[in-house]
């Protein structure tokens, strides 16, 4: 892009951002610890869902001291319902290195921000710019697709450079926002409303927009029996393993049926570990859950024990829970789903 209109797509793209943008809550702070909170849950995840976790979030974990000093299933609970729980694992332990390393202040310089966990080239350049006011670009999806539609060209390379060459060295962080913004209101992946866009006058792709071809992902549907076996007032938990999927968090026992086995039969699979016959189960309903690209139906299942009913819990990761205590816990959001359903 040549730089007479380089300085052109500047120019309108600030005016239109100051005119357009909407006001959201991490825009009113140049604390870098609050813009790296709204970095890492906006990944993946819409604006309107991550609003009020990020006002509870640094509400509970103002600063990156009280993130590091937390106990990682706190964290977890917090994050709860926002899914990728990866992301806040690594969010902690970015935290904890953070406070170690750097004082408790993220740091401003590229190398050492792409050594913390959980923080890749979009989230270091988003930081620079927005929060230390540096010219590093931001290239998030919508950031890739008003520049490739611009420039006419999709090519990794093309982009970065030309995006590296687009943020300027005043307001950079104002610039990277009001390119996210125009993909994420005006350049929009399916008909970009190109007669109302601040650049269309140097765009190539005006009036004829189209993004590459997306890969067609393959959803997947599962169904995944869950088991409620409550006691009192209790219900019983299980821990999943540390490190792997949704790793930590408290979850109904339960398990994806596969092949030939009935649910009767994988439901008794799952409970045979627990040292005493249970009860005949009676359906409460199915609880519907997506994630990443599973689509779970998870028909879920009471089984009422007596008080003097005792079970001999196999490991330390299963717990009795008390009902009106299942918030304190971090869970799955499919458990927490399954366990309203427990509701009147
Ligand atoms: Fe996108 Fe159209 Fe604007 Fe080009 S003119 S940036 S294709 S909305």
């Amino acid at each position: 892009m040549p730089p007479k209109h380089r300085r052109a797509v500047r120019r309108k793209l600030l005016l239109w951002y100051e005119k357009n943008r909407r006001d959201l809550p991490w825009r009113r702070t140049l604390d870098p610890y609050a813009i790296w909170i709204s970095e890492t849950m906006l990944q993946q995840t819409r604006v309107s869902v991550v609003i009020p976790y990020y006002e509870k979030f640094l509400q509970e974990f103002p600063t990156v001291d009280a993130l590091a000093r937390a106990r990682l299933q706190r964290v977890l609970r917090h994050w709860s319902g926002l899914g990728y729980y990866r992301r806040a694992e690594q969010l902690h332990r970015a935290a904890r290195q953070i406070s170690q390393r750097h004082e408790g202040a993220l740091p401003g310089d590229l190398a050492a921000l792409r050594a913390l966990p959980g923080i890749g080239d979009y989230t270091a350049g988003a930081l620079l710019s927005i929060a230390f006011g540096r010219a590093y670009p931001a290239i998030d999806g919508n950031a890739r697709r008003v520049i490739g539609r611009m420039i006419g060209s999709f090519d990794g390379r093309k982009l970065r450079r030309t995006a590296q060459e687009l943020v300027p060295a005043a307001r950079p962080g104002a610039f990277n926002q009001a390119l996210m913004e125009l993909g994420a209101t005006v350049c929009t992946p399916r008909n970009p409303r190109c007669e109302n866009c601040a650049v269309r006058s140097l765009c190539a792709g005006s009036g004829r927009a189209a993004a590459p071809a997306r890969r067609e992902i393959q959803v997947t549907s599962v169904v995944w029996p869950l088991a409620i076996i409550r006691r009192g007032g209790k219900i019983l938990l299980r821990r999943r393993e540390a490190g792997g999927m949704l790793g930590g968090l408290w979850e109904l026992p339960g398990g994806e049926l596969n092949g030939e086995a009935s649910i009767p039969a994988l439901l008794r699979g799952v409970l045979r570990d627990l040292g005493a016959p249970l009860p005949r189960p009676r359906k409460l309903g199915a609880v519907r859950h997506a994630i990443t690209h599973r689509r779970i139906v998870a028909p879920t299942y009471l089984f009422e024990l007596a008080a003097e009913n005792t079970l001999t819990l196999p490991r330390a990761r299963w717990r009795w829970v008390d009902l009106r205590r299942l918030g304190a816990h971090a869970t799955s959001s499919m458990t927490a789903k399954a366990c309203r359903l427990l509701s009147p």
